[in-house]
């Protein structure tokens, strides 16, 4: 059985492939957070921005197997466009919530019965199973992390216990900040996303192992 609070199509916002159309799968449920705004400042991530309660979302609902979620998936993807090379093949996004809390081989393996390459958004506290294409791999706080590899690393920045010197010797393909932008609990001249913008900025000119990224669903209001 999986949880699946959202599924939608849209471009992915952000990273090395922003600008890439894929269906998002955004799982229920994080191990770093319950998702109740009474537990938030008691909890490992303590900044998170999204609805990871329940499966009331738009497509989402709890899948029998693995077969049925990657069908629902699949039915997202425009059917007009099944090019398979590299660029435009079928892609679906796992995230959450924590999607290694959930995701196995069987899915991975549905997916690509299907047709789809496949990636997740990870706070990378959990092993990763075969038959993942990308892995974003995004800490939090001081959790443990199960993996040091992965294709690219977001940071979302500034984090107390999670700067990016930490990980800077991590193996991946490329290393990105990401403001952090959270007037819930942060707020005053500081805790802006306006400044955390320009820390990340300042920071990515000085060490320019990293680069800077938005979120660009955000900034033009997409889905
Ligand atoms: S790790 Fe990600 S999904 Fe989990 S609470 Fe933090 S921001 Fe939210």
């Amino acid at each position: 059985m999986y949880k699946v609070k959202e599924m939608f199509y849209s471009l992915q916002g952000e990273g090395a492939r922003a600008g890439r159309a894929a269906v998002f799968c955004r799982f229920s449920k994080c191990n770093l957070w319950n998702g109740r705004e009474a537990d938030r400042l008691n909890s490992v991530c303590q900044f998170c921005d999204t609805d990871i309660v329940g499966t009331d979302g738009q497509n989402g609902g709890a899948f029998e197997n693995a077969a049925s979620l990657a069908d629902a998936i699949k039915a997202l993807w425009p059917a007009s466009n099944n090019v398979q090379n590299t660029s435009a093949k079928p892609y679906v996004i796992f995230t959450g919530g924590e999607p290694l809390l959930q995701l196995d081989e069987p899915l991975t393996r549905a997916m690509h019965e299907r047709g789809f390459e496949v990636a997740i958004e990870t706070n990378g506290t959990l092993t990763v199973p075969n038959g993942v294409d990308w892995v974003c791999l995004s800490p939090k706080a001081d959790a443990k992390l199960a993996i040091t590899q992965c294709d690219e690393l977001k940071l979302v920045f500034p984090q107390d216990k999670a700067m990016p010197e930490r990980f800077s010797n991590f193996d991946a393909a490329h290393y990105f900040l990401s403001p952090m932008a959270t007037p819930s609990i942060r707020s005053g001249p500081d805790g802006t996303k306006a400044s955390n913008t320009k820390r990340a900025l300042t920071y990515c000119l000085s060490n320019p192992q990293w680069r800077l990224t938005l979120q660009l669903h955000k900034i033009l209001e997409i889905d």
